[in-house]
């Protein structure tokens, strides 16, 4: 167990002492903090991590937390990305109530701050193309060079800035830059941009706005306004964090947060990337953003993940300093944990085989009971009916089994679950040599699963009344990388090929048929398994969540 999971079972971390420690101090008195995802794609997994510490930490100390939109940069930006992340905190557990905002609603006085640092000096307009502007910022052993705009007066900026607002210019003409240092040690001090040109239509502002701050500019400047205490954020913004307190030094904000960096989350098998996951979309990896493969906080909600399990996962890895990679083996425990305890137990057959029971009267039908779950008295039972011809799984039959195969083999006898005992007497077989059909008997005494006479049988074996079931198309998921570490920038190459397989002639029990539940089920001996919304009521289709065991690492090893 590492460190970072002993103190996330203490439910502490560095951040959560630092907020304590404020709170002793009497530093401050209501904590305030915030989730501010840029609406560009749809949440992730990762962004589960950033969600359950920022409202967490609010709940834990009765302070609040708000919800708000990076929205500085339209062309990226859309109205179902707004809609899709606020869903997906909602379908997590947390709630911002009041507190919902956006970064444009700062647009108007962020502009004014920015006309303040030129008139203080500290910010100029460029007239340098981005390349010029790239290459004159330096290296990390070289210093950068001054821009020939440098010096402009107060009044040219405040012209030129004023009709770049007005939309005089096309994009990429000038910036506005902070006027700090060309020679700064940390690259981010090296004049940052604080403005571009950018005539697009903004979601909320639409055609108001030519320019558009950056996130530097925009991100600490909405974190004082809103009176955020800790502006927590993953550790690559660690370097800007200079740059962060410039502008709270500079400007006449009227609060002061503090920024912590904490480690982003990495799974295995896994990319977290918006860049990724936007392409895997776009270029039809994928069925869209919520494809029960994809790591998206709606992927994993429509391939039938529970919240809690996300919580759970979310709680157990902790928050730490340094980056590490976690195993997606532990978000899998979490939701087979949190799944064996409450989904209802159910029976489906994935690959049926036909059985008909010879010695059963043709035409009789009794009603089985079956119960809901091994552990909670309090979920009852249902009946399940059984007649002369059953499926049962193809693979629980083989005709020459080895030594160790104790299920249905010419001969064996096996039970099935809360019904009897069956034997087979012989298998049917089409012109191809596939068994088509198995003929057996069953033993009427061994009703509900004993056999009066003591003797044993080594199997139990899930199986369906073919009549009374109905069919369904189940689609099985396996990870959508086939590498532990799949390449960023070359995904495709990674992709696993065998992602997705689609089983299109399975049988579910008639109780699975009608459960219009958003919960997954566990298929007996099979796995968790939930209603897809491509279900019609002609044509079920069921998700895997998840099997029972873990055989990834077994099929694919270590990658
Ligand atoms: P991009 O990939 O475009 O940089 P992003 O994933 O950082 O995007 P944002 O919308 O900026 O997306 O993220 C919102 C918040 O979620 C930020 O505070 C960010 O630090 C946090 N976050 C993003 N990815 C992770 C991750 N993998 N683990 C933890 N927090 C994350
Ligand atoms: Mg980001």
């Amino acid at each position: 167990m590492t460190t970072e999971t002993v103190a996330a079972e203490a439910g502490r971390d560095f951040i959560r002492d630092i907020i304590q420690a404020d709170l002793q101090s009497g530093k401050h008195r209501d904590i305030v903090t915030r989730f501010p995802p840029e609406p560009n794609g749809y949440l992730h997994i990762g962004h589960a991590k950033s969600i359950a510490l920022n409202f967490g930490i609010a709940q834990e100390f009765s302070g609040r937390c708000h919800l708000r939109f990076d929205d500085t940069n339209p062309t990226k930006e859309e109205q179902e990305y707004i809609d899709s992340i606020q869903a997906d905190v909602h379908w997590l557990g947390y709630d911002w109530g009041k507190n919902l905002f956006y970064a444009s609603d700062y647009f108007e006085r962020l502009y004014e701050w920015a006309e303040g640092l030129i008139r203080a000096g500290l910010a100029y307009v460029d007239d340098q193309s981005q390349e010029e502007i790239r290459i004159n910022r330096g290296t990390l052993t070289e210093p950068g060079r001054n821009s020939p705009f440098r010096e402009r007066s107060v009044e040219e900026n405040l012209d030129l800035f004023r009709r770049m607002k007005a939309g005089e210019f096309q994009n990429g003409a000038r910036v506005l830059r902070a006027r700090i240092d060309m020679a700064a040690g940390n690259i981010n001090l090296r004049d940052p941009v604080l403005y571009r040109i950018l005539h697009a239509t903004h979601p909320r502002t639409g055609n108001t706005w030519s320019i558009y701050p950056s996130y530097d500019y925009a991100h600490g400047q909405s974190d004082a306004i809103e009176g955020i205490t800790h502006s927590i954020c993953t550790l690559e913004f660690e370097d800007h964090r200079p740059l962060y307190d410039w502008f709270l030094e500079q400007l006449p904000v009227p609060a002061k947060p503090h920024q912590y960096e904490f480690a982003r989350l990495n799974l295995t098998y896994t990319l977290l990337s918006k860049r990724v996951l936007t392409q895997l979309v776009r270029d039809g990896h994928v069925s869209g953003w919520d494809d029960p493969r994809m790591p998206t906080i709606a992927g994993l909600k429509r391939r039938g993940v529970p919240p809690a399990a996300v919580r759970e996962f979310v709680k157990r890895i902790g928050v730490a300093k340094a980056n590490s990679v976690v195993d997606v083996g532990m978000l899998e425990f979490c939701i087979r944990e949190e799944l064996n305890r409450t989904a209802l137990r159910r029976m489906a057959v994935l690959k049926p085989l036909k059985v008909v029971i010879e010695n059963y009267p043709e035409g009789q039908v009794e009603e089985i009971e079956a119960i809901n779950h091994p552990d909670d008295p309090s979920a009852g039972s249902r009946k399940i009916a059984f007649g002369r011809e059953l499926y049962i799984e193809r693979d629980d039959f083989m005709e020459s089994p080895p030594k160790k195969f104790f299920r249905l083999s010419p001969g064996n006898e096996v039970r099935l679950r809360y019904a009897y005992f069956i034997r087979c007497r012989e298998a049917i077989k089409d012109a191809a040599g596939e068994v088509v059909e198995l003929r057996c008997t069953y033993d009427p005494a061994t009703r509900g699963g004993n056999a009066p006479d003591g003797r044993k049988v080594k199997a139990t074996m899930h199986w369906l009344p073919a009549q009374q079931s109905r069919p369904a198309e189940i689609r099985l998921y396996n990870q959508l990388f086939a590498k532990s570490s799949p390449d960023a920038s070359n995904f495709a190459a990674d992709i696993n090929p065998l992602s997705l397989d689609v089983l299109k002639d399975a049988r579910v029990e008639p109780a699975i048929a009608e459960a219009n539940s958003p919960d997954a089920m566990q298929f007996e001996r099979q796995g968790y398994f939930v209603r897809d919304k491509d279900s019609t009521p002609e044509r079920l289709v069921f998700n895997r969540t998840i099997g029972l065991r873990d055989t990834f690492a077994k099929e694919v090893g270590k990658g």
